[in-house]
C-alpha cells in the first residue's frame, strides 16, 4: 500500500495469481477498514497545498507521468499479461490509452475556466469559479488494471483533489506499478494513496462514510455500483459511476455483411469479452444472417486461446472460476431454450489450459428475449446473435435493457444510421465503428449503466465545484 507518501509493508498479505495458469505471481498488503481511513487523513491533510498549486505545476506532474509511464510500457504490459490475462499485444495498447489520460488530463487541467455573467444590477458582478470537490475516493476494476486507474487519477489531480485508491483484489500488482510512477515524478506526500484489500467492503464502507472523503468514483458492476451510491448518499457525497452494459450490435442489410462479422470478431472478443461496452446482442437483418454467421464463424475457428506472453495468442483466460461458471450457464440456458451453437460453448481444458479459466470463443445464434444471455451481462467470450426484419422493431429490442452504456450500428444508409444514433438509448455509439472510445472523448452510460463520463473535457467536470460570487461594487 502507499499511504502518505510511503510504501506500507504488513505481514498481512493476500496472494495475486496469474490467471493463465494459476500460478502465484506475488502478493500484496491486506489493508482495513482502518487503513482507508489513514489515507484519507493523509488525503485531506494534502489537499490544501495540492489544490493551492497552479494548474500549471500539477499539469507538469501529469506530463511526467505521461512519459514515465510510457518508457515503462513493455514492463507493464508483461505485468498486466500476467497478472490479467488479456494477449501481450492488447495489454502494450492498454498501457498505451492509460497514458493517454495523463496527457489528456496535463493539458485540460490548464482549461478548468469560470465565466463573467452580466447582472441586471448595474452594482452587482457575477463570477462563477470552479474548484476541486476534494478529497475523492476511487475504486477500479480488473479488466482494465491500469487505464481504469489513470481515468480517475488524471483528471482528479488536475483538477486539484487528492485521492485514494483501492484497486480491485485480483489485480492489485499493476496498481503498484501506475502509483510507483506517481511516487518517482514527485507527487507530493498524501496527494496520492493506494490501498489494497482482499476484502473490499469495509474499505468501500469507509469510502463512503468518512466525512472527509467528498466524492466517489467507481468502475465495476451495476450491483456493486449501486450498493456504494446508496451508501455514500446519507452525506450527498458526489458519485460518479461507470457500471455494466449490454450493448447491442445491429447489423442492417445495407451494411456489408462479412465486414460487420469481422468487426465483431474484433470487439466481442476482445478482453475475453470482459469489457463493458463488449456487444451482448448482435441483431442481424434476417436476409443476410447466413453470410454473417458463416464469416463470424470462419473468424472464431481462427482465434488462439492461451497464455497471452505467447505471441500466437490471440484470446486469453477470464479472471477467475465464477466467470467461468456465468458464462457456461448462460450458454446451457440458452441451449436448453432453443438456441443454435456455431462453435465453441465448453470450458478449455486441453494443451494445460485446466489450469487457467479459459472458455471457447463461443457462437449462438436463435437467441430470444426469455434467455439468461438476452439480459445478463455475459462478460465472457460469447458472440449471442438474433434475427430481426425491420428498422423499428429492432431499435425498440435493443432499447429493451435496463442497461445504456454502449451500442453499435452497422448500416450504408447514412438517414438510419442519423436515426439509430438519435433513438438508441446509450452513451456510447459505435456506427460502423468498433472502438468509440478515446482519452479525449466522454465515456460513460445512461440508464443503469451509471453515472457521469470519464474522459474528454466531461472527465474534469466530475471532480470539480461550481462556486458563484455576486459581488456589489
Ligand atoms: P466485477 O464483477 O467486475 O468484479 P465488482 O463490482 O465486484 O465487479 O468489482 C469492481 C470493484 O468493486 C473492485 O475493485 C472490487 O473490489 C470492488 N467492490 C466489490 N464489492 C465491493 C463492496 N461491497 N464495496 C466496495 N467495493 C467493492
Amino acid at each position: 500500500m502507499y499511504i502518505n507518501g510511503a510504501w506500507i509493508q504488513s505481514s498481512r498479505t493476500f496472494p495475486v495469481f496469474n490467471p493463465a495458469n494459476g500460478e502465484q505471481i506475488g502478493a500484496v498488503v491486506d489493508g482495513d477498514r482502518g487503513d482507508a481511513c489513514t489515507a484519507i487523513a493523509a488525503a485531506a491533510a494534502a489537499l490544501p497545498a495540492w489544490s493551492a498549486l497552479t494548474a500549471y505545476e500539477r499539469s507538469d506532474k501529469l506530463y511526467s507521468a505521461h512519459r514515465l509511464m510510457l518508457e515503462r510500457r513493455p514492463q507493464l504490459a508483461q505485468l498486466m499479461t500476467r497478472e490479467q490475462g488479456k494477449p501481450l499485444k492488447a495489454a502494450l495498447n492498454e498501457v498505451k490509452y492509460a497514458a493517454d489520460f495523463l496527457l489528456w488530463f496535463a493539458e485540460e487541467a490548464k482549461r478548468v475556466y469560470g465565466r463573467t455573467i452580466p447582472s441586471s444590477r448595474s452594482d452587482q458582478r457575477f463570477l462563477v469559479h470552479r474548484q476541486p470537490v476534494g478529497v475523492v475516493a476511487a475504486i477500479t476494476p480488473w479488466n482494465y488494471p491500469v487505464s481504469m486507474l489513470t481515468r480517475k487519477l488524471a483528471p482528479a489531480l488536475a483538477a486539484g483533489c487528492t485521492v485514494v485508491l483501492k484497486p480491485a483484489e485480483a489485480t492489485p500488482l499493476c496498481a503498484v506499478a501506475v502509483f510507483e510512477i506517481l511516487h518517482e515524478v514527485g507527487i507530493p506526500a498524501g496527494v496520492v494513496n493506494l490501498v489494497t484489500a482482499a476484502d473490499p467492503a469495509p474499505i468501500g464502507e469507509e469510502f463512503c462514510t468518512n466525512p472527509a472523503v467528498r466524492k466517489l468514483t467507481f468502475t465495476g458492476s451495476t450491483a456493486v455500483g449501486k450498493q456504494l451510491a446508496q451508501a455514500a448518499a446519507p452525506q450527498l457525497k458526489r458519485v460518479s459511476m461507470e457500471l455494466g452494459g449490454h450493448a447491442p450490435f445491429i447489423v442492417f442489410d445495407d451494411a456489408d455483411p462479412l465486414h460487420a462479422a469481422r468487426g465483431v470478431a474484433l470487439v466481442k472478443f476482445l478482453n475475453t469479452g470482459q469489457a463493458c461496452i463488449s456487444p451482448n446482442r448482435i441483431f442481424v437483418q434476417r436476409n443476410i444472417l447466413a453470410p454473417f454467421l458463416q464469416t463470424l464463424q470462419e473468424r472464431i475457428g481462427k482465434l488462439q486461446a492461451g497464455d497471452g506472453m505467447d505471441p500466437a495468442t490471440s484470446i486469453g483466460p477470464l479472471v477467475n472460476q465464477a466467470a467461468v461458471d456465468k458464462v457456461d450457464r448462460q450458454v446451457r440456458n440458452a441451449l436448453d431454450m432453443g438456441a443454435t451453437l456455431h462453435a465453441g460453448g465448453r470450458r478449455l481444458l486441453e494443451g494445460g489450459l485446466d489450469r487457467g479459466f479459459f472458455y471457447a470463443p463461443t457462437l449462438l445464434s436463435g437467441v430470444s428475449p426469455g434467455m439468461l444471455i438476452y439480459r445478463e451481462e455475459t462478460f465472457g467470450p460469447v458472440a449471442a446473435v438474433i434475427a430481426f426484419d425491420e428498422e423499428a422493431e429492432v431499435l425498440a429490442m435493443a432499447n429493451d435493457t435496463s442497461y445504456g452504456l454502449a451500442a453499435y450500428v452497422y448500416t450504408g444508409n447514412l438517414s438510419r444510421a442519423m436515426r439509430s444514433f438519435e433513438s438508441l438509448q446509450f452513451g456510447i455509439i459505435g456506427i460502423n465503428d468498433i472502438n468509440p472510445t478515446s482519452a479525449a472523448a466522454p465515456f460513460g452510460g445512461m440508464k443503469e449503466s451509471g453515472l457521469g463520463r470519464e474522459g474528454a473535457r466531461e472527465g474534469i467536470e466530475e471532480y470539480l465545484e461550481t462556486k458563484l460570487g455576486g459581488f456589489s461594487i
